[in-house]
């Protein structure tokens, strides 16, 4: 059964949230600020965490900066205000989708689910030997989500991760920013080809030693993105 964490510290959202999600058979813990809801998202394995932005104590973007700093788990996070949610995709903390409130509770679910079969999809199963993509100084875990960067490992964000493997797994391949979009992205109601932008940015930020000249992840000017090999 996924464990699901949900901080929002207004108890009426909280528990219609917790309802719906264990009637669709998950395991819920409601925390109600933001101090606690750190400490749990870091201390305790949850598949998932719903977390509300403006939050007494630590805020959402805090939880979120740190949560992603450590662990690669989905990231949902909810605002009253439409503005706050622009600002958080900007910053690109690495939450892995956005809902602005108030939103129908059969649709939170449905994202829940979403993206626990796609983390689930992407990690694999233990069992298996995990698959390295090993392309000059640059070698990814895709089973274990790890990247090296001449022997240094990096931390990336979820969707950072899924990209880069993305772009990496098919090397030489030109992409346009609306197709990784939809390959990354997958809930179309959320998000635009600007996102893709940010990623590339952040990735070779990391991988590259020199982001004018990237050597992994290349421009084609007009169309895309491709990684060379
Ligand atoms: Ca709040």
């Amino acid at each position: 059964m996924s464990k699901i964490l949900i901080v929002e510290d207004e108890a009426a959202i909280a528990d219609l949230e917790k309802d719906y999600l264990e009637l669709s058979g998950f395991e819920v813990k409601v925390v109600n600020d933001g101090k606690t809801g750190l400490e749990k998202a870091m201390t305790t394995d949850y598949d998932l965490v719903i977390l509300d932005l403006m939050l007494p104590g630590v805020d959402g973007f805090e939880i979120c900066r740190q949560v992603r700093a450590e662990k690669n788990t989905p990231i949902i996070m909810v605002s009253a205000k439409k503005d706050d949610i622009d600002k958080i995709r900007g910053l690109g903390l690495g939450a892995d989708d956005y809902m602005t409130k108030p939103f129908s509770p059969s649709e939170l679910v449905a994202r829940v689910k979403a993206h626990l079969a796609r983390y689930e999809r992407l990690t694999g199963s233990a069992m298996e030997e995990n698959k390295i993509i090993e392309i000059r100084g640059l070698k990814i875990d895709t089973t274990a989500r790890r990247v090296w960067v001449n022997g240094e490992e990096k931390t990336f964000t979820t969707k950072e991760f899924d990209l880069l493997t993305f772009l990496a797994s098919h090397p030489n391949h030109v992409y346009t920013k609306d197709e990784l979009f939809s390959e990354i992205w997958d809930m179309e109601s959320i998000g635009d080809i600007a996102t893709v932008t940010v990623h590339i940015k952040k990735i070779r930020e990391k991988i590259e030693f020199d982001t004018s000249k990237p050597q992994y992840i290349e421009t084609i000017w007009g169309v895309g993105y491709r990684f060379k090999v």
